[in-house]
């Protein structure tokens, strides 16, 4: 007899859309029916509004919606003019896009190790990366979790760089400074971007991002950049993008953007159960929480010790054989990325990040997982590790 429960009747995907989508389908259906007839496909008055609901959700920032959270970053640069050939330090785990942006402007990305436990930039590690050619720090609140942004805001403020966040995967997060201030993710850096990808946790259907600014003039500057950099119709003051929210896309989001804190509270839920049945497991690293931060779980990621190769591994192999995905976000750190091996990076410079790649794993985690689901994914793991 296995040690644990029979498989639960409904599959366990690693996200579920249609299922989180079923109970507010007739909402998205009159959104879009509304957006249809209005016939403002491009910048409509429901973009604004959008990001009037958005700024309100997030205490208040200026929000600039854009065509996806990549452009956001690109755009959130551009925005800071810096000399071309600055530095832009990154996190040497995260997804591509961090870089991409500092790289497609000739910008040159320095990546910077990240904390074991946390998985986010090492503050110790960007102040050891500033040098007189840094232009930005970009933090990368990864998995859901702040990245340490009092000793990131302090360290640029120190050495009169920007900050920017990537608040791709933390939406709704908040970090608690020394002085008991509740700092919310995206708006503390002077440009905060998201991403409305699908699997996201406030997600779309199909590309959308937006930039967070408390700045108003910044705020100005960046919704002209994100517009081909015109002032007004056909005047082009600036060098910009094309990158706009569809108007569809921000109709949709108004109804998503209701049901986020639920989504968010359920994802925690199901965090806590695997807390729970995970704790304590040798071999096994349950996420660690930083007391300072909340954590809104765009994703569950274990660590599995590699004191034998192939343990993670054999851990995917075995959830997948009990029918449950898992998946390894990132399988390779930033600076050994084929695309930027001209940056000239040799593997066991960012231990820690290289180590990551070797140890994570990602189990599912949506907010709509049943109890039993839950439940069965735990007992797999416990069985497996
Ligand atoms: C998803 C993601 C992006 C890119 O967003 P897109 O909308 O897919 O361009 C950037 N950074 C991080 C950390 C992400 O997770």
């Amino acid at each position: 007899m296995p040690d644990f429960p029979l498989p639960p009747s409904a599959p366990i995907l690693l996200l579920d859309l249609p299922a989180q989508h079923a109970p507010i389908r007739a909402e998205l259906d009159e959104a879009l029916r509304q957006a249809l007839d209005e016939g403002a496909f491009i910048q409509g008055p429901t973009v604004q509004q959008f990001a009037q609901e958005l700024s309100h959700y997030l205490g208040g920032p200026h929000v600039v919606p854009c065509a996806n959270g990549t452009d956001a970053l690109q755009l959130a640069l551009m925005a800071l003019r810096l000399p071309p050939g600055s530095e832009v330090i990154v996190p040497a785990f995260t997804y591509v896009a961090t870089l991409e942006a500092a790289a497609v402007l000739g910008l040159v990305p320095v990546p910077a190790d990240v904390q074991p436990d946390t998985f986010n930039l090492d503050p110790q590690a960007v102040q050891a990366a500033i040098t007189s050619r840094t232009g930005a720090i970009v933090a990368v609140h990864l998995f859901g979790q702040c990245a340490d942004l009092e000793a990131l805001r302090t360290l640029a403020d120190q050495h009169g760089v920007a900050l920017i966040e990537d608040n791709a995967q933390a939406i709704g997060a908040t970090f608690t400074t020394s002085r008991g201030e509740t700092w919310v993710a995206g708006t503390v850096g002077e440009v905060g971007t998201t991403s409305f990808f699908p699997s996201k946790n406030l997600g779309g259907f199909g590309d959308g991002g937006a930039l967070f600014t408390r700045d108003e003039a910044r705020a100005a500057y960046l919704r002209q950049l994100a517009n081909h950099g015109q002032t007004r119709k056909y005047h082009h003051e600036h060098i910009g993008l094309n990158s706009r929210l569809d108007t569809l896309q921000a109709a949709l989001l108004r109804v998503k953007l209701r049901y986020l804190h639920q989504w968010t509270a359920a994802r925690q839920q199901v965090a806590a159960h695997y807390d729970a049945a995970l704790a304590g497991l040798p071999g096994l690293s349950i996420p660690a929480r930083d007391p300072r931060s909340t954590h809104v779980f765009h994703q569950y990621t274990l660590t599995i010790t590699d004191d034998e190769p192939g343990r993670r591994d054999a851990l995917q192999q075995h959830l997948a054989a009990h029918g449950i995905p898992s998946q390894v976000y990132y399988p390779l750190p930033t600076h050994l990325q084929p695309a930027y091996h001209y940056l000239g990076y040799r593997a066991g410079q960012f231990p820690v990040a290289e180590r990551l790649c070797h140890t994570v794993l990602s189990i599912p985690i949506h907010p709509t997982l049943t109890q039993e689901q839950v439940a069965y994914v735990a007992a797999v793991v416990r069985a497996g590790v």
